[in-house]
């Protein structure tokens, strides 16, 4: 469902990706380690159209995403195609980016009614059966600062499922939290992965999570795929040295 071919990403001096083939199936979970600065945000970010590439080609369920001029055949891809495409993915960043001014139930109706043109009703029930799976039904009618940072996380992750993409990005959704409310949020992410088919994509230093969430783990190190595997694999036998360090410091 996801392919980077080739794909290379500089800001600046600085080459955050360099050649990256990465072919992800439809319902994979993946999670992505490795060190700070390795470019897997911008793998994330890239696939949600906040940044585009500077050569190689993306594509989502074989449409193109981003493309590189090819000898003149391929042109970058319009912002109505983006637009499009940027439609099958959704994402929940490390800060939780609620509206303030909206309750809980408000911030999940609201991108049904704009974006899929949902009448009231429909959004509210289908926020309701959201707020449910995600433990948050009482709060329905809080307000994002009458939430801890846990709970708005999770307001959070049910918004952005209730517009049903195919493919869910996480990035580090629990680095902002405090500590013991750092589960309450893996916790939902543990049932959705065992739940449901949505692809996802995670961002994560949490390794235990990492080993029973994802399908796959890909190790990246300065913006190159060094290893990836099984999560028994990668955790238990790491085959390459630059793993093997990192995850010291880990585990
Ligand atoms: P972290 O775990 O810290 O989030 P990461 O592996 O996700 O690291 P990226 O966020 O993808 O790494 O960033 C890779 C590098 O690119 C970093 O050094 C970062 O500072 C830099 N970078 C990211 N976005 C931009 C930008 N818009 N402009 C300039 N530099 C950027």
């Amino acid at each position: 469902i996801i392919e980077f071919r080739d794909v290379s990403k500089s800001f600046g001096e600085l080459q955050v990706l360099r050649n990256l083939d990465l072919h992800v199936n439809a319902g994979e979970k993946l999670a992505l380690i490795g060190p700070s600065g390795s470019g897997k945000t911008t793998i994330l970010r890239i696939l949600m159209t906040l940044e585009d590439i500077d050569t190689g080609h993306v594509l989502i369920d074989q449409d193109y995403l981003w493309h590189q001029q090819v000898e003149g055949k391929l042109q970058p891809a319009s912002d109505k195609h983006l637009h499009k495409m940027r439609e099958n993915v959704g994402m929940v960043f490390q800060q939780f980016n609620l509206f303030p001014h909206l309750t809980a139930i408000g911030n999940i109706q609201q991108p049904q009614m704009l974006v899929q043109g949902k009448d009231k009703a429909d959004a509210q029930a289908k926020g309701m059966d959201l707020l449910k799976m995600v433990g948050l039904e009482e709060k329905r009618d809080h307000y994002p600062h009458q939430l801890s940072g846990g709970q708005q996380q999770r307001v959070a992750i049910a918004r952005a499922l209730a517009l049903e993409p195919k493919i869910m990005l996480f990035d580090e959704v629990t680095s902002a939290l405090d500590p013991e409310l750092v589960d309450e949020v893996l916790n939902v992410l543990r049932m959705l992965a065992s739940d449901t088919d949505t692809t996802m994509l995670t961002v994560t230093h949490e390794m235990n999570f990492a080993r029973e969430f994802a399908d796959r783990v890909l190790f990246f190190d300065k913006g190159q795929i060094v290893e990836a595997g099984e999560p028994k694999e990668i955790f238990s036998r790491p085959q390459e040295p630059r793993t093997q360090d990192f995850l010291k410091k880990y585990i």
